[in-house]
């Protein structure tokens, strides 16, 4: 059995639901379906699952959103009608949106997931309604009823160890099964949704729970390229790249696949096939355990903004038993995640997400480095990007870092910082978020050019 996935961009409008169907259908083997609630249309159009928050917020401040509401109902109206799906799905879905809007969840963030959950919820119900009235057997299936368990962190919940188990049968029914992503339920049945994109994570959860040949994930692009298309033009397709170099890119901002996603498959041994909606005969590119490296060969270079250095200067800081988890300690009392932390002998960087780290998040941790571990200068610099160039290939071959360096050099970039990690599969590098693009020029004409 193949696991398929559909984003938004492939469910936004009938004409795309349209062209799911007919690729679910041409292969038999894709029996088990995940859909996103329906994306954008086109650039200035909004995604329906911001539209329903945007309706959540509404109820919440003014007590009612008819008028979001409505505007909701359009986005499946244009779909039902179009494909020939009976009115009633309209209704239902307008009662389902009702309910969530009229009922008590106890809290805000369960009424926020609630209602988030609704965009994925009701565009499976209506897609198997698209495939039933094409003349296919297909039926929806509730995350609920099949045992989708989520941690109870609303909005960024986490698949909890059950699920697996539970969700073993979920495509054995002689017809197509249609599952929303995005949500699950925690121990308590509150629903919960995963974060932002979070349908990729539903896909990967299936693919594992069912042992699938393959998780098919269909997007818009025909597949993951070596560096971002809008940055290089020309830019070379990837057809295979293993999980850890796909982990590495999308930590650095390729947005194709979201970067949870990957480990429900990995574990299984699964491979993870990313294709185009809009031209599915396209190879796509395959996401596997192993594959032939070329030694020296990069895969991809990404780079992302939006990181912030803390840095720390202290005398003897080398001598210093227990500095690195002192200074750790105070990120964790704070409730910030690091994200790297390279060091030199009397001083010591750590990068955190520039988004997290607010200005009284930044008053408190300096004044308690400062106070509680003595250090001789802290300071903070913003507008940090991460620039990585990624290829399992680059392992153990001399002369990489020097490739990269003199790309930089030759492009007038001043390097912040470089950080390897023993696995040596990326090299990552800090610069200026002003030089984020040039440097994945540089990096992708020394690497690929
Ligand atoms: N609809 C959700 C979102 O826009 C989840 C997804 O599309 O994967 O984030």
């Amino acid at each position: 059995m193949k696991v398929c996935k559909f984003g938004g961009s492939s469910l936004a409008d009938a004409g795309q639901v349209a062209k799911v169907c007919d690729i679910i259908v041409a292969d038999p083997d894709r029996r088990l379906v995940v859909v996103s609630a329906p994306g954008k249309r086109d650039r200035n159009d909004t995604k329906v699952t911001d539209l329903l928050i945007a309706c959540a917020n509404r109820k919440l401040t003014d007590g009612a959103a008819q008028e979001e509401l409505d505007t909701i109902v359009g986005r499946y109206a244009e779909i039902q009608e179009a494909l020939g799906v009976e009115a009633s799905y309209l209704e239902s879905i307008r009662a389902d949106l009702e309910e969530r809007l009229a009922t008590d969840f106890g809290s805000d963030e369960r009424f926020m997931d609630a209602m988030k959950a609704a965009g994925e919820d009701n565009c499976a119900r209506l897609v198997a309604g698209v495939l039933n009235a094409r003349g296919h057997k297909a039926r929806y299936v509730s995350p609920k009823d099949a045992g989708m368990v989520l941690s109870d962190d609303y909005g960024n919940a986490a698949v909890l160890p059950e699920s697996y188990d539970n969700l073993a049968n979920v495509g054995g029914f002689d017809g197509i099964t249609v599952f929303p992503g995005f949500f699950g339920y925690t121990r308590d049945g509150a629903i919960a949704t995963f974060p932002r994109g979070g349908s990729d994570i539903t896909g990967s959860i299936l693919a594992a729970a069912v042992k699938a040949e393959v998780y098919e994930n269909f997007t818009d692009v025909d597949s993951v390229c070596a560096a971002d298309p809008g940055l290089v033009p020309d830019v070379a397709p990837i057809p295979e790249i293993t999980y850890r170099e796909m982990r590495e890119l999308a930590y650095a901002g390729f947005g194709v696949l979201h970067d949870e996603a990957i480990i429900p498959a990995v574990h299984a041994g699964i491979p993870i096939c990313i294709k185009n909606t809009n031209s599915p005969d396209a190879p796509g590119t395959r996401i596997v355990l192993k594959r032939e490296h070329v030694s020296g060969r990069a895969v991809g270079v990404a780079a992302s903004a939006g990181f912030c250095t803390v840095n720390v200067s202290k005398y003897l800081m080398n001598r210093e038993v227990g500095f690195g988890r002192k200074l750790l300690q105070i990120f964790e009392e704070e409730r910030l995640s690091y994200e790297h932390m390279p060091s030199g002998i009397d001083d010591v960087s750590v990068i955190v997400q520039q988004d997290t780290f607010t200005d009284e998040a930044e008053a408190h941790v300096l004044a308690r480095i400062r106070d509680e571990l003595e250090a001789d200068e802290v300071s903070v610099e913003r507008g940090l990007a991460l620039v990585m160039v990624v290829g399992e290939g680059m392992h153990f071959t001399v002369g990489m870092a020097a490739k990269a360096t003199k790309a930089f050099a030759d492009a007038g970039i001043n390097i912040e910082m470089i950080n390897q990690g023993a696995s040596e599969i990326s090299m990552m590098f800090g610069v200026k978020a002003e030089d984020r693009e040039k440097a994945v020029r540089a990096l992708y004409g020394e690497f690929f050019g």
